[in-house]
Protein backbone atom coordinates (compact mmCIF):
# COMPACT_ATOMS: atom_id res chain seq x y z
CA UNK A 1 0.00 0.00 0.00
CA UNK A 2 1.74 3.23 -0.75
CA UNK A 3 1.18 6.39 1.52
CA UNK A 4 -0.62 9.29 0.32
CA UNK A 5 2.48 11.83 -0.53
CA UNK A 6 1.59 15.24 1.79
CA UNK A 7 2.74 18.65 0.78
CA UNK A 8 2.81 19.65 4.35
CA UNK A 9 6.78 18.32 4.27
CA UNK A 10 7.27 21.11 1.92
CA UNK A 11 5.80 24.12 3.85
CA UNK A 12 8.84 26.52 4.12
CA UNK A 13 9.62 26.86 7.25
CA UNK A 14 9.47 30.98 7.11
CA UNK A 15 5.66 30.81 6.44
CA UNK A 16 5.12 30.96 10.25
CA UNK A 17 7.54 34.19 10.78
CA UNK A 18 6.61 36.21 7.18
CA UNK A 19 6.15 39.92 8.05
CA UNK A 20 2.98 42.02 7.48
CA UNK A 21 2.74 45.17 5.79
CA UNK A 22 0.39 47.30 5.84
CA UNK A 23 -0.53 49.76 2.95
CA UNK A 24 -2.88 52.53 2.08
CA UNK A 25 -3.48 55.08 -0.46
CA UNK A 26 -1.58 58.08 -0.98
CA UNK A 27 -4.32 59.85 -2.07
CA UNK A 28 -7.67 59.18 -0.98
CA UNK A 29 -9.21 60.04 -4.41
CA UNK A 30 -7.11 57.78 -6.81
CA UNK A 31 -8.40 54.69 -4.37
CA UNK A 32 -10.18 51.71 -4.91
CA UNK A 33 -11.97 50.19 -2.02
CA UNK A 34 -9.51 48.32 -1.73
CA UNK A 35 -6.60 50.35 -0.93
CA UNK A 36 -8.98 52.98 0.90
CA UNK A 37 -8.40 51.46 3.88
CA UNK A 38 -5.31 50.04 5.48
CA UNK A 39 -4.78 46.44 3.60
CA UNK A 40 -2.20 43.89 5.11
CA UNK A 41 0.24 42.27 3.00
CA UNK A 42 2.17 39.30 3.49
CA UNK A 43 5.72 39.79 2.19
CA UNK A 44 8.76 37.71 2.83
CA UNK A 45 11.50 40.38 3.73
CA UNK A 46 13.07 39.82 0.41
CA UNK A 47 10.11 40.77 -1.72
CA UNK A 48 10.67 44.59 -2.68
CA UNK A 49 8.16 47.01 -1.33
CA UNK A 50 4.59 47.24 -3.10
CA UNK A 51 4.37 50.42 -4.10
CA UNK A 52 0.82 50.08 -5.96
CA UNK A 53 -2.40 48.93 -5.23
CA UNK A 54 -2.47 45.49 -6.71
CA UNK A 55 -6.18 45.97 -7.58
CA UNK A 56 -6.60 49.50 -9.09
CA UNK A 57 -2.64 50.34 -9.12
CA UNK A 58 -2.81 53.37 -7.04
CA UNK A 59 0.29 54.99 -5.65
CA UNK A 60 0.44 53.12 -1.69
CA UNK A 61 2.42 53.87 0.78
CA UNK A 62 2.98 51.35 3.69
CA UNK A 63 1.97 52.41 7.35
CA UNK A 64 3.15 50.03 9.29
CA UNK A 65 6.08 46.98 9.27
CA UNK A 66 5.77 44.13 11.76
CA UNK A 67 7.26 41.23 11.90
CA UNK A 68 5.49 40.31 15.08
CA UNK A 69 1.90 41.12 14.38
CA UNK A 70 1.20 37.54 14.22
CA UNK A 71 2.61 36.69 16.96
CA UNK A 72 1.23 39.81 19.45
CA UNK A 73 -2.15 39.04 18.17
CA UNK A 74 -1.76 35.83 19.54
CA UNK A 75 -0.54 36.96 22.40
CA UNK A 76 -3.98 40.03 22.44
CA UNK A 77 -5.86 36.64 22.14
CA UNK A 78 -4.73 35.55 25.49
CA UNK A 79 -4.99 38.54 27.48
CA UNK A 80 -7.70 37.52 30.37
CA UNK A 81 -10.12 39.99 29.03
CA UNK A 82 -10.42 38.35 25.71
CA UNK A 83 -10.16 34.92 27.15
CA UNK A 84 -13.44 35.43 29.10
CA UNK A 85 -14.78 36.70 26.57
CA UNK A 86 -14.72 33.34 24.75
CA UNK A 87 -16.05 31.54 27.80
CA UNK A 88 -12.69 30.36 28.99
CA UNK A 89 -12.09 30.80 33.13
CA UNK A 90 -8.52 32.07 34.15
CA UNK A 91 -7.03 30.65 37.42
CA UNK A 92 -3.84 32.63 38.58
CA UNK A 93 -2.33 30.69 41.82
CA UNK A 94 -1.75 32.94 44.57
CA UNK A 95 -0.48 31.25 47.08
CA UNK A 96 -0.14 27.26 47.93
CA UNK A 97 -3.91 25.81 47.50
CA UNK A 98 -5.07 29.13 46.46
CA UNK A 99 -6.40 30.42 43.22
CA UNK A 100 -7.80 33.71 42.22
CA UNK A 101 -10.28 34.11 39.08
CA UNK A 102 -8.83 36.78 36.95
CA UNK A 103 -11.38 36.78 34.41
CA UNK A 104 -14.29 36.89 37.13
ZN1 LIG B 1 -6.68 50.27 -5.06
Amino acid sequence: MVRPQTTLNNTPSEVGTMPIYCYRAEEEEKSCEHCREIFEVTQKMSDPSIENCPRCGAKIERIITSVYSYVDRGKDMMKDKNLKKMGFTKLVKEEKGKYRNVTQ
